[in-house]
């Protein structure tokens, strides 16, 4: 089947074609391990991991490599503030190294707790200084760089088509990066490669280098790390929309300007998560993290559940309501799952023809730029098909589980298989008292308790909202 996927760099939706067949060099930008991530970071991560579990399921073989960014990030793309892994040394007190370590292991213990599977190969910026150093040494054979009070620098006119990801002229760029009027620049544009003692006195991280002892600019890892692990060809880049006028348009003037040729295919970018608020930012300090979730009693995949109803191009908007109603719909969605797992049984039919039919279903609407949505919409038809058996049913679901990683088959905690409770009704009476407790209709709101009561189910409210379980 053919997969398609919306390119930014085209600006349409195209026909994927591996560089070698059957297999794919997947590409996606990591963390700045300075902080925990935020629920944003993680959408972006949740969307990066369904697109490697889709291509799987149509059959290719995915190497997919991830930086961790231990090193150079300043608190703007466009080299301006202070360094990120400084900041988090300074607010907790402890070493850049161990601030690396802690924020990586933390990083990875979120993304296996929303079944973000970890990278072929993860790769830390801090463990490939030289071969950074050799991307600006050939970088500088080739008339790219030049050096200015200390620092080497990129010369973005001297790379034709700079501005052909973001598509935006030069202005615009330019407005778009609020970049600082720095004096060492031929263009405000052009970026820094390598760092040296001269423009932060106190940086720890530092190595030796052709040109001082220093370190490298943010970008440059992208670059260096990418193509040592996948090659100077590869078939799919991704990262969040912000990183689109700054960082990958820099990833590209780097890689091409060394390699002298096109360098990645598709380009696919994740919009963002947002907030009543707007943005959410970890300079304010007030980002929601997984932990935070957790802390407010939601399991990790109902956030995952939450990001797959709504297309990866389309910003989302984050509310604790919405993600309630996220977690109805993924209990309801388990409780079926878990009834119909023990309702199947060895010797009910395997319609072979009927499974390829539904496969195929689901398939396509992965290969339609990940439109998650419409698979889920399959997944439920699947769940109440009728002519299906329940061994039908369990093998299906099991299958399309490997894209969507919402461990099904996982009963729910609250809920008890042996009961013959109906936890769609339930989940339905409690939707009602909460409503009739809204409305201030007490005497409603306690006959639908007691009604519960009556069914054997105890209720309990909270502040996160109201959870039962069998008394
Ligand atoms: P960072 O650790 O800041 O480099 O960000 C990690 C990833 O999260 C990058 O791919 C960003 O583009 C992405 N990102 C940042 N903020 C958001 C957000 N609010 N929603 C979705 N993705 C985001
Ligand atoms: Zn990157």
């Amino acid at each position: 089947m053919d997969f398609y996927v919306y390119n930014t760099m085209s600006r349409k939706k195209e026909k994927f074609v591996p560089i070698l067949e059957g297999k794919v060099g997947m590409y996606t930008c990591g963390p700045t391990v300075y902080n925990f991530a935020h629920i944003g970071n993680l959408r972006t991560y949740i969307f990066e991991d369904v697109l490697k579990k889709s291509l799987r399921y149509l059959g290719y073989e995915v190497k997919h490599v991830m930086n961790i960014t231990d090193v150079g990030h300043l608190q703007s793309d466009a080299d301006e503030g202070e360094d990120k892994m400084e900041l988090g040394a300074k607010r907790e007190n402890k070493s850049v190294w161990e601030i690396a370590k802690f924020y990586e292991n933390a990083f990875l213990d979120d993304c296996k707790k929303l079944n973000v599977e970890t990278p072929t190969v993860i790769c830390r910026a801090t463990e490939h200084i030289d071969d950074m150093i050799n991307l600006i040494k050939k970088l500088e054979e080739k008339g790219y760089t030049y050096i200015s009070n200390g620092n080497v620098y990129y010369e973005i006119d001297k790379f034709e088509d700079y501005n052909k990801l973001a598509n935006l002229s030069m202005e615009e760029l330019e407005a778009g990066n609020r970049v600082e009027v720095d004096e060492n620049k031929k263009n405000p544009l052009d970026f820094v490669l390598w760092f040296t003692n001269s423009k932060f006195k106190n940086q720890i991280m530092q190595w030796d280098s052709p040109w001082g002892r220093g370190f490298p600019g943010w970008h440059l890892e992208c670059s260096a790390m990418s193509m040592k692990y996948l090659g100077e060809r590869i078939d799919v880049h991704c990262g969040g929309v912000d990183h689109i006028p700054v960082h990958h348009t820099n990833e590209i003037a780097q890689s091409e300007g060394a390699i002298g040729h096109k360098w990645v295919n598709y380009w696919m970018h994740g919009e963002f998560l947002v907030l009543d608020s707007g943005k959410m930012s970890k300079s304010k300090g007030d980002f929601l993290t997984v932990n935070k979730l957790e802390e407010e009693g939601f399991n990790p995949l109902v956030y995952r559940y939450f990001c797959l109803q709504s297309r990866y191009r389309k910003q989302l908007l984050f509310s604790f309501d919405a993600l309630k109603d996220a977690e109805i719909a993924y209990k309801k969605l388990k409780n079926k799952v878990a009834a119909l797992a023990k309702d199947a049984k060895e010797d009910q039919r395997l319609d072979l023809e009927k499974i390829k039919n539904y496969k195929n279903k689901f398939a396509e609407k992965i290969s339609d730029d990940l439109n998650m949505p419409n698979a889920f919409t399959v997944l439920w038809e699947v769940v109440k098909d009728n002519e299906l058996t329940s061994r039908e049913k369990c093998h299906l679901v099991e299958s399309f589980d490997t894209v969507l990683s919402m461990n099904l088959f996982e009963p729910n905690e609250e809920q008890n298989l042996d009961s013959n409770i109906d936890s769609e009704l339930v989940d339905e009476l409690i939707k009602e008292r909460d409503m009739a407790r809204k409305n201030k209709d007490w005497s409603k709101a306690d006959e639908i308790r007691d009604k519960l009561s009556f069914m054997n189910i105890e209720i309990l409210d909270s502040k996160e909202g109201t959870k039962w379980k069998l008394k």
